[in-house]
């Protein structure tokens, strides 16, 4: 595990989600690594993600995978309002409810080992 992985993981144990931000290119980064994956440069800041979105796509999963999840599961792309889109699952929605450009906010689960950002319906404002 790279030492911006542990760091991840101890942010996502503390509740949080913290991004990688370039300083270079200003925008965020996801997943963290050492490197911007566009300039290259290592000037790499970590910010707190707010934690919101919007569904990009998604899928419905009837089959139960390896990671003893409960089926169906919404396993979703969503678009952060940082910028970055992160592969991860819809929770405490009904499968029939989710739909594209759904505003979600993060919740942070246990997703078969492993802490993992999910994100449910945004509460209305
Ligand atoms: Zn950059």
């Amino acid at each position: 595990m790279s030492d911006q992985t542990r760091k991840y993981h101890q942010y996502l144990n503390q509740g949080e989600l913290w991004l990688q931000y370039c300083l270079n290119c200003k925008k965020y980064i996801f997943y963290p690594r050492s490197h911007c994956p566009v300039c290259w440069q290592s000037e790499l800041e970590w910010r707190k993600s707010q934690g919101k979105g919007r569904v990009y796509s998604y899928s419905i999963i009837y089959a139960q995978s390896m990671t003893d999840h409960e089926v169906p599961y919404i396993y979703s792309l969503v678009t952060l309002e940082e910028g970055v889109r992160l592969a991860t699952h819809i929770v405490e929605c009904d499968p029939k409810e989710v739909y594209v450009d759904m505003p979600v906010e993060m919740a942070i689960r246990k997703i078969g080992e492993q802490l993992m950002p999910v994100f449910k319906p945004a509460a209305p404002v």
